[in-house]
């Protein structure tokens, strides 16, 4: 009988304990120290008093296409889709090294932005507790970057939600205000197509050249993309708004973390693309008539195989530019 009880409490424990590690796995808590040990790190030009609010990222395209310039005006805004901010530990050189895992990465489009202009640390997720917050999400992220404004305001806070019409994306904006061939692209069109099909159904209803180009991934994105920066190529565009999506994906399936070797080398893939892009962007024959705009930006961070939440794993992006940014 006293057997039975041993085994029955010793199957009961492995039990409990086996539960426990795969809840963990899957749903790892937050680390108090996540924010703090991102502070520390020596590439950003601000720091946790003064990240930046994701609307101000949008709002700075938005400014750049109001500001009158000598030279033709031409916008990349490049994506990375749920990019924790110490994913930049694989690609910078942390110079306060105790986190540092890498020497700057060459090939690397955050390396080179940040070389040549700024890098900054940024939230999503809205102000927390107040009508600003909003989902760590694909669509509610994008649609911020595109239009400047939280979720409150542009009518996406959530997955699935469909976009406010007279709320406007940059991309929309370019082509209605200033002319400009534009284009929306990613991978998975889900989620992202209630957000902005709205604009572009306005631009076809004014005959506005605004295109948006789904993929399946995002070697086929950049095939498009290299075309799409090709002086005098039919699918070419003056203001990119490309979003690089496998790291989302494989970040769901493997883990958002340093230690998932999958996510780490898929974030080091589109990093390389990008960096292969503005190459082909330097290499147009007009280049020096041309006044580009380069931002490189992300939509939310991870924790364990999701994200959407109020962590601040989740929470913290960031990015980079060619011009000049006014902190606030
Ligand atoms: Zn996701």
């Amino acid at each position: 009988m006293k057997s039975r009880t041993t085994l029955i409490i010793s199957t009961l424990l492995v039990f409990i304990i086996l539960t426990t590690g795969i809840l963990l796995y899957v749903f790892p808590s937050s680390s108090k120290d996540y924010l703090k040990n991102v502070n520390e790190y020596s590439f950003w030009e601000n720091d946790i008093n003064t990240m930046v609010a994701q609307p101000q990222i949008g709002q700075f395209v938005n400014d750049f296409l109001n500001t009158e310039t000598e030279k033709t005006k031409k916008v990349a805004f490049l994506g990375f889709d749920a990019l924790r901010a110490d994913i930049l530990l694989n690609i910078l050189k942390d110079e306060n090294g105790a986190n540092n895992l890498t020497q700057d990465k060459t090939n690397s489009a955050f390396a080179h932005i940040k070389d040549i202009g700024h890098l900054y640390l940024a939230y999503a997720g809205g102000e927390k507790g107040t009508d600003t917050q909003q989902n760590t999400s694909t669509a509610p992220g994008w649609t911020t970057l595109a239009t400047g404004t939280w979720g409150n305001v542009n009518g996406v806070q959530k997955n699935g939600d469909y976009k406010k019409a007279e709320v406007k994306t940059t991309i929309l904006k370019s082509t209605e205000n200033y002319n400009m061939r534009s284009l929306f692209t990613v991978a998975y069109r889900s989620h992202i197509d209630k957000a902005f099909n709205v604009d572009l159904q306005y631009a076809t209803e004014h005959n506005l050249d605004m295109k948006i180009h789904y993929v399946d991934n995002d070697t086929q994105m950049q095939e498009y993309l290299l075309q799409c920066v090709e002086v005098g190529n039919p699918l070419e565009r003056d203001f990119i708004f490309a979003i690089y999506k496998d790291s989302d994906a494989i970040g769901h399936q493997f883990g958002f973390s340093n230690n998932s070797k999958e996510y780490v080398q898929t974030v080091l893939q589109a990093d390389t693309m990008a960096y292969e892009l503005i190459q082909a962007i330097y290499a147009r024959p007009t280049y020096s008539e041309e006044d580009w705009l380069i931002v490189l930006a992300v939509d939310h961070g991870g924790l364990g195989l999701a994200h959407g939440g109020q962590t601040d794993e989740e929470r913290t992006v960031f990015f980079a530019t060619n011009k000049d940014f006014v902190l606030n």
